[in-house]
Parts: C-alpha cells; structure tokens; sequence
C-alpha cells in the first residue's frame, strides 16, 4: 500500500516523497482512512510507530480543504497537545516538513522559555497549534490563545500526560473546546484511567490498537547485571569501553544522578552529555543536536527529557537506574529496536532495585536473562533469582501483531542464543 493508496493529496505527497517515506506504516495504514472520514480515533499507539504522520496528515489534509471557507487573519482549527516541549517542538517539525507545500502555518508554544516570542508568532496568525498544557493555560488566561474556532484536537502521550500530573490541565483544556471538533486520542498504554479521560474527550471513536507494548521488549535484546549501586558507574564504564556500540541512551531516575555520571565518563574519557529538566532549552537541543549528528555516542537523560528524543538507529539502551513502574521500562527500551531494527537493552539492579525487576518480568511475561560474566557481579544471581520467582503467562494466540514470549520467531531466537553465547 502506498500513501496515495490512502487518497492523501498532491502536495503531502510531494511533501512526504521528500521526506523519504515511501510506505505507510501499519499506524498510518490503519488510522489515516478513518481520520479522514472524520471520524474520533482511540489509538494505542509509541513513540517511534509513525504516529505523529499518522495525525498530522489528514489535519494538514482537512484544513488544506476547508482553506477557503476561513476568511481574514488564520485562525487555530488545530491543536496538538503533547506532554514535554521536545516532542512539541518535534511534532511541530513534523507539521512544517508534511505541510510544506500546503500553505498551512503552525506553531509551538511550552513552557521554560519567555512568552514573547510564541506571543509574536500567535498574533501573526496560526492554522495549527501544538502545545504542552501548562503554557497553553497561561496563555489562553491572558486572553492570547483563543480556542473557539477550533475543529481538530488531538491529545497525544495521554498515558505521559497522566503520569506527569497534568490531568487537571487537560480537563481544563476540554472544557473550552467546542463540542463540534474530530478529536484523536493517543497512548502507549490503556490502563482504565486512560479510558476513562478518553470518554470525556471522544464521541464514539473508533479504535486502532497498532502494537501491544509487549511486542516492542520481544524484539528487544535484553539483558540484567546484578551490580552495587556504588559499583554501578564502573559497570557502565567497562561495558562503554568493552561493548561495541554506535549510540547509547542511559537512563539516570534523577537529573542530579545524570549530571554526575557524565562527569564520571567524561572523566574516563568517554565523551558524554545530559539532558533534562533543568537544563535551559538551547542546552538540550544543542546535546541533542551532537547525539544525532553522531558528535556524542552517550547521552543520559531522566524519563521525562528523554519523552521528546527521537534517534533512528539508537543502539544500546542502558538503564543506569531500574524504573519503579514496568511501563516506563517499556518505554525505555522502546527507544532502541525501531522500524523492525533489534536494539540492546542492558539494565542494572541493585538489591534496592529487585522488586522492580520482578515487576518488569510481571509485566513484559519475560525472564531477562542475567549477565554473570563482568566484573562487578554482587550477589549470587542464582540466589538472587530464587528470591523473586516470576509466572510467567501462557503465550496468547494470535493476538493483533503481538509475539509473545513462546511465540518469537526462529530467527529471534537464534539471535538470542548466539548473544548470550557470547557473554556468558
Ligand atoms: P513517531 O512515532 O511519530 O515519533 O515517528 C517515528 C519516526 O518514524 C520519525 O523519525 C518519522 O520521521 C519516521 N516516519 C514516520 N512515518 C514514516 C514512514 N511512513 N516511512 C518512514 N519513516 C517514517
């Protein structure tokens, strides 16, 4: 199938041939017919799927067609809400380079930096607006941001937003939309308040679900050290120096603990940066900017920076720190392994850390395998192992795209004998 399979028109198509899309992806396949029915969607869908395409297409594509109807000075018909202003400023991209030849206009507004400038750019008139909720508020309170001309809502990471405390901001959001608009729902995960947010929000949607999180940890290599927390940073020390690797993403739980394993791998000479919260704006972008070009092959982030980082070809996901809810795991080493590639996931364990490990297991129905074979192996994993047992469920059948453990493919599997081979 190809995207002009999908009656996408001429100029997004000339759009996305230069963009270098050639085929929709599954996301794109599945949810683009029914946007452009005008239909509400539900969609569970990451980061990495081509969901942001699968959006923002049939909203250039809608507004393109209704461009005469609006006279005077461009008035906002869209509104993208996303949770971190790097996948704000990333989804706004995406809207400028599929909306080049469309005329459309869009811009980015989120918190951290000074208004003026997105006051500026709101006053010269916008078609499509992204936001992250907190300076959208704000703006709308001074009377900047007016929502009442609105037709396309999309809420995007709804599971982020929730996890970031945002749901009082988006309620307060919806309740100034107008009732008549096509509203787009996207999540990673749909636990039961994620459902019950999207009833507020969605008339009747249809739904997509495009990927089971459990299928992105199957085509991930994963792999657990049993290590002190004090002797953690020589452990990523010796595998940045022993492991081959093209480019590592390290998780740190805090921005304090990413800023200090920098400076430990800068002091073994591995060239490193940070990024998180509390780093200015240009900062990021700029560590940013050097990881993509290849500059830096480590870059450490806490959870939430890391939300907006979009690198193809991400190697190596090594989580410095085990996170405390399985779905944030999930998410993490959905970043390396994308578009079909497999990716490395090396994820540490202190003995504070073991019942999050146990829970991981719970959640992704996998055993991961344990690295015996360094330096600073702690306890004894065996031991270690019997003490948090894990059930793991009967793989199910023939569920949407999903591969289960029990159910991996013969290539998979070979792949992962010959990996550990290799390391035990
Ligand atoms: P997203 O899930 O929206 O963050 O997209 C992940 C990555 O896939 C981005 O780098 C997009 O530029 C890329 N992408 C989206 N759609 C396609 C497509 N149809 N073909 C190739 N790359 C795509």
């Amino acid at each position: 199938m190809t995207f002009k399979d999908l009656e996408i028109i001429e100029p997004i198509l000339r759009a996305l041939r230069a963009e270098g899309y050639s085929q929709p992806t599954p996301i794109q396949k599945q949810a683009i017919p029914i946007l452009l029915r005008k239909k509400d969607l539900l969609a569970c869908a990451q980061t990495g799927t081509g969901k942001t395409a699968a959006f923002a297409i049939p909203i250039l594509q809608h507004l393109y067609h209704e461009r005469d109807t609006y006279k005077g000075p461009r008035k906002t018909r869209a509104l993208v809400i996303t949770p971190t202003r790097e996948l704000a400023i990333q989804i706004a991209d995406s809207f400028t380079a599929y909306g080049k030849f469309t005329g459309l206009k869009n811009t980015v507004i989120f918190g951290g930096v000074k208004q003026g400038v997105q006051v500026q750019s709101l006053r010269e008139g916008v078609d499509i607006l992204i936001a992250t909720p907190g300076r959208l508020l704000d703006l709308m309170g001074q009377g900047l941001v007016t929502l009442k001309d609105l037709r396309y809502f999309v809420l995007d990471e709804a599971d982020r937003m929730l996890d970031m405390g945002f749901i009082h901001d988006i309620r307060k959001i919806i309740a100034q939309l107008p009732v008549k608009r096509q509203s787009l729902f996207f999540s990673a995960t749909m636990p039961p308040d994620i459902v019950d947010l999207s009833r507020k929000i969605l008339g009747n949607p249809e739904k997509v679900i495009v990927k089971p999180e459990q299928t992105t940890a199957e085509k991930v290599d994963q792999s657990v050290y049993f290590v002190s927390k004090k002797s953690k940073s020589k452990l990523l020390v010796h595998l940045l120096q022993t492991e081959p690797y093209d480019s590592a993403l390290v998780f740190s739980r805090t921005k304090h603990g990413a800023n200090k394993i920098v400076r430990l791998l800068e002091k073994a000479g591995i060239n490193a940066n940070a990024i998180h919260g509390n780093k200015s704006q240009s900062a990021r972008q700029q560590a940013l900017g050097k990881f993509k070009s290849g500059h830096t092959n480590v870059l450490v982030a806490t959870d939430i920076a890391a939300r907006g980082i979009d690198v193809e070809e991400l190697s190596h996901v090594i989580n410095y720190d085990l996170p405390n809810i399985p779905e944030t795991y999930v998410h993490r080493i959905g970043r390396t392994g994308r578009a079909g590639a497999s990716g490395i996931a090396l994820s540490f364990c202190d003995t504070e850390e073991k019942t999050y490990l146990r829970d991981i297991q719970q959640m992704i129905n996998q055993k991961i395998p344990v690295v015996t074979a360094h330096p600073f192996l702690e306890d004894n994993p065996e031991e270690v192992l019997e003490t948090m047992p894990v059930t793991l469920q009967k793989p199910k059948q023939a569920q949407q795209g999903s591969q289960r453990d029990g159910n991996v493919s013969t290539s998979q599997q070979k792949r992962r004998r010959t990996y550990w081979r290799k390391r035990r």
